[in-house]
């Protein structure tokens, strides 16, 4: 006769009696106490000191600057190294990781009516927050602390006159004009550039080239800027063109945008990622990248740029002489540009364009910049002193 089979009976454990017990790496390990709300409070306040600590060196001290100009370039580049083998803008995932794992955690403790977890989680996302903020500064921030594009190629930004500003907008028409016409069109006569891919490995060859000209670009080549792929129409709506991600150290470009402004748009995220932190900088090296380039489509995007941005600031200083010069355009520019104002007037006016501007204005501001999204526009007095030193 055999003895019956005992059952051993085990306590159960329902999963969801006590949502506060430790589970993952600390539950069964059982290693030291997580830390204390308070202490990453403390945590995120020593990141803020440290990052307020840097920018006032790099602002105070030009060799401390240059020293940690270069240690940004280098942790960007190595960086970049690793983003750029992903086919896809990995900025665009930090973003969409940045919105919805810090949702998805709030929605399980507030299921949960955790209130001790939604504090220390909420603790631990400051301190997130304020790491981030002192990584923002400390790999893209501090090349706001550097000398002057301008000042680093001897050029000299004076007040110039409205006759000196019409002197180089008819430049720009004439040179404008005159690409107008042989470049990639569709049918309707709207500009067709082809290969995002191709335009980006272009913009590298392109700085290159000027680095044989301008030491101030003899700097380690970033990775390519890569097309956006999850967001071009909600960059669109937030009123971008593109960014630069300095915590992937990646540039991302909508192509949401008409292909006139692509190259153009493309150079300016790709002087991002060679460390020049200014708007108007990066626009005026966009500007040179694009102007003598071989590559009809940098060429035309370059001037037609030029244009629309001194011929802004003649519209504003002098309306007649601007309609002077915008009776000058070319059929294929005047096209170009009703194309461009169609395109923008998608997004104008709403709450959420004006939302994405004022974030844009604030980011810009808090970077040293006091014009905010204006500064863009401050390219035309870069322009005009190139313009002016030139023609001495
Ligand atoms: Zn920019």
């Amino acid at each position: 006769m055999s003895a019956p089979r005992t059952r051993l009976r085990l306590p159960r454990f329902r999963r969801r009696e006590d949502p506060r017990r430790a589970t993952g790496y600390r539950g069964y390990r059982g290693s030291g106490r997580p830390l204390q709300w308070w202490a990453w409070l403390a945590l995120g306040v020593g990141f803020l000191a440290a990052m307020w600590a840097l920018w006032a060196a790099c602002g105070a001290f030009p060799a401390v600057s240059a020293l940690f100009r270069r240690v940004a370039r280098l942790c960007s580049n190595c960086i970049g190294f690793f983003t750029g083998l992903l086919p896809i803008p990995a900025a665009e995932l930090l973003v969409a990781a940045v919105v919805i794992v810090p949702l998805w955690w709030l929605c399980k403790v507030l299921k949960w009516r955790d209130w001790p977890a939604l504090w220390r989680g909420l603790c631990r996302l400051v301190c997130l927050g304020c790491a981030a903020a002192f990584l923002f500064v400390f790999l893209y921030g501090v090349h706001h602390t550097a000398p002057s594009l301008a000042s680093q190629m001897g050029l000299e930004v004076t007040q110039y006159s409205t006759a000196q500003l019409e002197a180089f907008v008819t430049h720009t028409v004439e040179q404008a004009n005159a690409l107008a016409a042989q470049v990639p069109r569709d049918e309707e006569g709207t500009c067709d550039f082809g290969s995002f891919r191709q335009m980006s490995k272009q913009s590298r060859r392109e700085y290159s080239r000027i680095k044989q000209e301008y030491a101030v670009f003899d700097r380690p080549q970033a990775g390519l800027v890569k097309r956006s792929f999850l967001g071009g129409r909600i960059m669109s709506w937030v009123d971008l063109a593109g960014f630069y991600c300095p915590w992937v150290a990646e540039s991302t470009v909508s192509t949401d945008v008409v292909d006139s402004h692509i190259p153009f748009n493309i150079a300016h995220e790709n002087a991002h990622a060679l460390g020049i932190g200014p708007e108007a900088e990066c626009n005026f090296a966009a500007w040179l990248v694009c102007k003598d380039s071989e590559d009809i489509r940098f060429a035309y995007s370059g001037w037609l740029l030029a244009y629309i941005h001194a011929g802004n600031a003649l519209h504003a200083a002098d309306y007649e002489a601007w309609e002077r010069q915008y009776r000058a355009l070319c059929p294929e520019i005047i096209h170009d540009i009703a194309v461009l104002n169609e395109s923008l007037k998608r997004f104008e006016d709403t709450k959420v364009n004006e939302l994405g501007s004022a974030a844009n204005d604030a980011l810009i501001k808090a970077t040293g910049q006091a014009d905010g999204i204006r500064s863009y526009g401050r390219v035309v007095d870069l322009m005009l002193a190139y313009f002016s030193a030139v023609n001495e």
